[in-house]
């Protein structure tokens, strides 16, 4: 398998290649050349468990990893680690599947990728003789950062350092991050927003001086965020483990039908999705979820993305986002794979923050729908499932759901997966609220609302819960956002 670049044809890379490059040099993503099917059927397939049906999924798009090296990746990433032997679990509530992908570590959907991610990455480096030491730098908003580190941590010739907002995160998500163990990893609170930590992290990448002075050090920085291939790839695999599931289960026959709705952010897990119905995953339609930060829906709706408009706070931080990164592999793909045309779109969203499709490539997106909820719907959309089902959903998970019930009548009337991408106790104060609104949340701890949460539901408190309790606080560097740079000198050299 090839991967050219969204914004340049005639690179050519192998998979491992791909994966320890993260982005092609002129800013392009890596896509693969063609999209391959599967080699089995439907049915053959659903008798896999999750690690076998991993390989069978991945192994066409990772083919210069020999098998064993493949299959030892899986083994180490989808294991004990996760708190139920089916890692991807579908629950049925109140008509729908709810595809629960947060039973990893993190108990956010980001560990199914980033679970394996440093084993692709440290074999890919050593099957390219890359003798540094992979540095990973990573600037969160909450779930990555702690999934990154979580995948990371103590893995030889790795090291990685995260960068989170001070003050901008939730209790749980900062105690999450601050009390990571292993001997190559750090954590730092920056005086600023997101978006300070996300500039500070690429001008780092890109201070050549810089990077030569870790090349003399045997450091080379590598990137876990959503755009690597290493991280979209492992993405597929719970789609189609879901059909299986329901055709295993007798829910669906071979060949029928279902509705696929993603809550999105940065359009990662949804682009996964359309992969899956590529290789034959029967998909009727690819329903993309957004909350009030709605600049994908209206792209959908209009042909038109425009980035130019208020930012909002919501309840799904995780899918606060203007500028969704893996779009532009998607545009790629139903431009005809025009590599000029995508470099034009791009630098139009750089320069004027909107670019318009062709009526042409309009065509392409008639796999999807879209909707968005507002905080209001979110919040009712949870409570009505608690209420009619005793299930409790996350609120990311709660505008996926939501959107999906607003279009569900124009969406037909096959079976729906919608992916469930957090635990509910990761965003516990937004929970509570949304079932009992008779408890006053405003002045008690995020700790009190998760022992409120498990009141209310017979979940278990998840272990990375339970252990965030009593884990000793390990990292408690505050910095300036202009001392970026000096915190990773420090930590490398
Ligand atoms: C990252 C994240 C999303 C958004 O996923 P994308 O792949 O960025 O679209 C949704 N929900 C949760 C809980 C997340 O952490």
């Amino acid at each position: 398998m090839i991967y050219n670049s969204t914004r340049d044809r005639s690179v050519r890379m192998t998979s491992t290649e791909a994966i320890l490059k993260g982005l092609s040099d002129e800013g392009g993503l890596f896509v693969p050349e063609e999209i391959p099917a599967f080699k089995k059927s439907l049915s053959e397939l659903s008798r896999l468990d999750y690690r076998e049906l991993a390989f069978e999924v991945m192994y066409p798009y990772l083919d210069d990893f020999t098998e064993a090296e493949l299959k030892a990746c899986i083994a180490n990433a989808y294991g004990d680690n996760f708190d139920t032997a089916e890692i991807a679990p579908l629950t049925y509530a109140d008509g729908v599947y709810y595809l629960e992908l947060y039973h990893g570590p993190t108990i956010a959907f980001k560990d199914m990728a980033l679970q394996i991610l440093p084993h692709l990455m440290t074999t890919a480096a050593e099957k390219n003789n890359v003798k540094n030491d992979i540095v990973i730098l990573t600037a969160t908003s909450g779930d990555t950062g702690k999934a990154a580190m979580a995948g990371f941590a103590d893995v030889p010739h790795t090291r990685i350092m995260v960068f989170f907002p001070h003050g901008g995160v939730s209790d749980v998500q900062r105690l999450q991050m601050v009390t990571q163990p292993g001997s190559n990893v750090s954590v730092v609170s920056v005086d600023g927003n997101f978006d300070d930590c996300q500039s500070g992290v690429k001008r780092i990448f890109g201070d050549t001086d810089f990077k030569k002075e870790l090349e003399a050090k045997g450091c080379q920085f590598s990137s876990a965020n959503s755009i690597n291939i290493g991280r979209l790839v492992p993405q597929i695999v719970y789609y189609v483990y879901a059909y299986c599931n329901l055709l295993k289960n007798e829910k669906i026959r071979e060949g029928d039908s279902i509705d696929i709705c993603v809550p999105t952010g940065n359009f990662g897990n949804i682009l996964a999705a359309y992969l899956a119905k590529k290789m034959g995953l029967p998909v009727n339609r690819l329903i993309c979820a957004s909350n009030k930060n709605n600049v994908l829906t209206d792209f959908f709706k209009s042909g038109t993305y425009d980035r130019n408009r208020d930012f909002h706070l919501t309840m799904s931080p995780s899918m606060d986002i203007l500028i969704s990164s893996n779009l532009e592999r998607l545009i790629y793909f139903i431009s005809g794979c025009d590599d000029r045309a995508t470099s034009g779109f791009m630098s139009s969203l750089s320069s004027k923050g909107s670019y318009t499709i062709t009526e042409e490539m309009k065509k392409g997106l008639s796999d999807f729908m879209a909707g968005y909820a507002t905080e209001e719907e979110t919040a009712s959309e949870i409570r009505r499932v608690y209420d009619d089902t005793g299930y409790i959903i996350d609120t990311h998970t709660g505008v996926a759901s939501a959107v999906y019930r607003a279009l569900s009548d124009d969406a037909g009337s096959c079976p729906a997966v919608i992916a469930s991408t957090a635990s509910p106790y990761k965003f516990a104060r937004s929970i509570v609220e949304a079932v009992s609104p008779d408890i006053t949340a405003d002045d008690r701890s995020d700790m009190d609302m998760i022992d409120e949460l498990e009141k209310l539901t017979d979940m278990p408190e998840p272990k990375a819960v339970s252990d965030i309790k009593k884990a000793e606080i390990r990292h408690n560097m505050h910095i300036p956002a202009d001392r970026m740079k000096e915190a990773v000198r420090e930590f490398l050299l």
